[in-house]
């Protein structure tokens, strides 16, 4: 709150240009804005959202028709490219958390046009490991989950999931290596229940910050099925789309 009112009074510099922000509380200005490389929200694939150029409306993409992964819907904000990828790995890596007003603005925005928000029992943000969280001490999809969940007026449930083990990092690893890489590393604390809807079996809504091939989200979907949600679905703040 403090935070906010000090920025308010004293605008930082954009995040992007260096420029006094032009936008209240926010820290990336509007001509910044306009240039970020948004995931268009027309012409993806309905299952993991990759989209693709010259197809409008929703689609099954090659990738989810081959290997179905267990989450329902991936949705992502940003391309995880030029200032976009800057911009996340500097909240990401080096504790620049001022920008999550931003991207809870963004975040807000995806969550309810491409999800029915009604349908949402609870939010809840990726675990981090054990070694992230040793390294950083904070676990950023944490503070993105929260914010976003309290603007969705939605209840908000860090405690349920947790990561188990360490699994080697991702980066560097191929597809297949990727998906054995993440097997048994999630865990659920309790049964997943539905204490918002009338649903029988809950639906869980993820939010993560980097989606690459989408093989943790989708183990981390299965987990959460195999505790009792019926659907998961996963919004990412951006997505690194790989040829
Ligand atoms: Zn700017
Ligand atoms: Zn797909």
């Amino acid at each position: 709150m403090l935070a906010e009112i000090l920025d308010a009074l004293w605008p930082r510099p954009c995040e992007i240009c260096g420029q006094p922000s032009d936008r209240p509380g926010r820290h990336v200005c509007a001509d910044c804005l306009n240039r970020l490389p948004f995931v268009p929200t027309d012409g993806c694939c309905r299952r993991c959202g990759r989209d693709a150029v010259g197809l409008d409306g929703e689609f099954l993409c090659e990738d989810c028709r081959v290997r179905r992964p267990a989450f329902d819907r991936a949705v992502s904000v940003l391309r995880f490219d030029g200032v976009a990828r800057d911009m996340v790995n500097a909240f990401k890596f080096r504790n620049h958390l001022w920008l999550r007003a931003d991207f809870a603005d963004w975040l807000e925005a995806a969550a309810r046009t491409r999800f029915r928000v009604g349908e949402i029992d609870v939010v809840m943000p990726m675990p981090s490991t054990l070694w992230h969280r040793i390294d950083r001490g904070y676990n950023q999809c944490a503070y993105l989950g929260r914010v976003l969940a309290k603007r969705l007026g939605l209840p908000y449930d860090a405690r349920t999931l947790r990561r188990v083990g360490s699994p080697r990092r991702q980066g560097g690893l191929t597809e297949e290596e990727r998906r054995e890489n993440v097997v048994g590393t999630f865990a659920c604390r309790r049964r997943v229940v539905a204490k918002r809807t009338s649903a029988k079996s809950p639906t869980v809504l993820v939010v993560d910050d980097i989606m690459t091939t989408g093989s943790t989200l989708s183990e981390c979907a299965a987990t959460l099925k195999g505790a009792g949600a019926r659907r998961v679905w996963c919004l990412t703040l951006a997505r690194s789309f790989r040829a």
